[in-house]
């Protein structure tokens, strides 16, 4: 018997979409929602972790490690902004992720990273506004291997 549980997670962040033919194409931030689901059979024996899929509390401690507190308040980068050295001049926090910085691409990105460190990932949904989000599952990302996307430099967060 499989149960899915979900997390929620947000945190602030500005980017830049080089190259798009609208708004996006402007420095701008969004307060990002990110929805972590597992699925698994809740541990059955008694002790510490009787009835979890994954304790919550170890669910939070490794998003936030290996996630939020690196993009918060961060500028999120492909590495082909125009401003980029000027920032990280200035000493502004930069992730440089080296992939275009869209929902969806962040959002693959997220799944297959949460499935490296062990966390039993069913989904990640991530939203940029209220009502724009991304949806990926682990299985369709195990079907091409890992994320789908042009990798134009090195991720920071790899
Ligand atoms: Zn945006």
């Amino acid at each position: 018997m499989s149960v899915i549980a979900t997390k929620e997670f947000t945190f602030d962040s500005a980017h830049q979409l080089v190259g798009h033919d609208g708004k996006c194409a402007n420095l701008h931030g969004h307060t990002y929602r990110l929805e972590v689901a597992l699925k698994g059979t809740p541990i059955i024996p008694e002790g510490p972790k009787e009835g979890f899929v994954m304790d919550f509390g170890d669910l939070k401690r490794i998003v936030k490690e290996n996630i939020v507190d690196k993009l918060d308040h961060a500028f999120i980068a492909q590495g082909n902004e125009p401003a980029l050295d000027q920032l990280k001049e200035s000493g502004t926090k930069v992730i440089e992720l080296g992939f275009r910085t869209t929902v969806e691409n962040m959002a693959q990105f997220i799944c297959w990273k949460l499935d490296e460190l062990g966390v039993p990932v069913h989904y990640v949904r991530m939203w940029e506004t209220p009502t724009g989000s991304a949806i990926v599952y682990l299985e369709d990302l195990k079907k091409t291997n890992g994320p789908v996307y042009r990798q134009t430099g090195a991720c920071e967060l790899e």
